[in-house]
């Protein structure tokens, strides 16, 4: 199966994509996480992508495609992709490199309200380690500051301060809301509404998958 998950920051992607990912024994990407891990090796790539991602803005449609199509040539037969595409560009150069091959079966698109995206985001906490995410009230650590998967050290994202916050908002509804037509189009549109507790959440992504 070949999914790609919609949704704005906060919505809850990464946290059902590893769940997803986990169950479905399906490999999956998050395009953030690649960026930040080009950051945490000081890549050309890494510098460039951080004076965008700081700004709460999109990195360039070239060089993201590049670096996320390297990863979906490598696991073609079945992906979950978290974070892309974001821009019309970004999903038409996946639907080409997808064309001699079969298609993304679903895109699954998760809905949550802006005040519960700025209450998620601005509380969000990560894991240095390996980038499993947590938040200060609603999913705190058993240890406060660390990881409970691997011990590594939480941190707050620099955009996830309120001022990023609300450009990033304001990048989704311009940039990538509008997939959200495109695919309900090409007839692969699944919709999930993302306010709950993440077990209610994931048993909906698991029927609007089945
Ligand atoms: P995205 O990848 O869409 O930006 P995340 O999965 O990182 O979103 O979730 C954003 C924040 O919201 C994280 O702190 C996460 O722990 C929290 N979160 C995720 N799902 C829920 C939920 N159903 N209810 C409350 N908080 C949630
Ligand atoms: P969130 O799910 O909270 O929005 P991500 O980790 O997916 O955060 O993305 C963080 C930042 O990385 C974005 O604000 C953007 O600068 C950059 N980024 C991630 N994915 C893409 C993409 N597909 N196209 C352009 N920029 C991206
Ligand atoms: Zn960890």
């Amino acid at each position: 199966m070949k999914i790609v998950l919609l949704g704005p920051p906060g919505a809850g992607k990464g946290t059902q994509a590893s769940i997803l990912s986990e169950e479905m024994g399906v490999p999956r990407v998050s395009s953030g996480d690649l960026f930040r891990d080009h950051q945490g090796r000081g890549t050309e790539l890494g510098r460039l992508a951080k004076t965008y991602m700081e700004r709460g803005t999109l990195v360039p449609d070239e060089v993201t495609i590049r670096m996320v199509m390297e990863w979906v040539d490598a696991h073609e037969r079945a992906f979950l992709l978290d974070g892309f595409p974001r821009t019309r560009g970004q999903a038409e150069a996946l639907d080409e490199a997808m064309a001699d091959k079969s298609g993304i079966d679903v895109a699954l698109s998760i809905r949550v309200d802006r005040e519960e995206l700025v209450r998620r985001l601005t509380g969000r906490l990560i894991c240095r380690g390996c980038q499993a995410t947590y938040h200060r009230t609603s999913s705190p650590p058993s240890v406060e500051g660390r990881c409970g998967e691997c011990g590594g050290e939480l941190y707050q994202r620099q955009d996830d301060s309120p001022e990023a916050v609300v450009k990033r908002l304001e990048v989704y509804f311009e940039e990538t809301e509008p997939l959200i037509g495109y695919y309900r189009q090409t007839g692969i549109l699944r919709e999930v509404d993302g306010e709950g507790p993440i077990d209610e959440i994931k048993a909906a992504i698991a029927a609007a998958l089945n």
